[in-house]
């Protein structure tokens, strides 16, 4: 799982922070989300995906919200 901000849509609700607080994190000077782990630990999996869907402002995405990635 790879953990994508846009940083211009947020408002700095916060609800992902609450929700993932070793993922997500509001930067001090701009007030706005601040992604701490691109990759993810797995056992963070389940607390990203749900940052991702209560985000209000869809600011949230994820590469691979389910299964992996098939081999080629
Ligand atoms: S929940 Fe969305 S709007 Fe709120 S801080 Fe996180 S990314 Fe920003």
């Amino acid at each position: 799982m790879r953990v994508h901000a846009d940083v211009e849509r947020c408002r700095g609700h916060g609800v992902c922070c609450r929700l993932a607080p070793e993922v997500f994190a509001l930067d001090a000077g701009s007030g706005r989300v601040r992604v701490l782990a691109e990759r993810p630990a797995p056992a963070q999996a389940e607390a990203v995906r749900s940052a991702v869907r209560r985000c209000p402002t869809f600011a949230l995405e994820v590469d691979d919200p389910g299964s992996p990635a098939p081999a080629s």
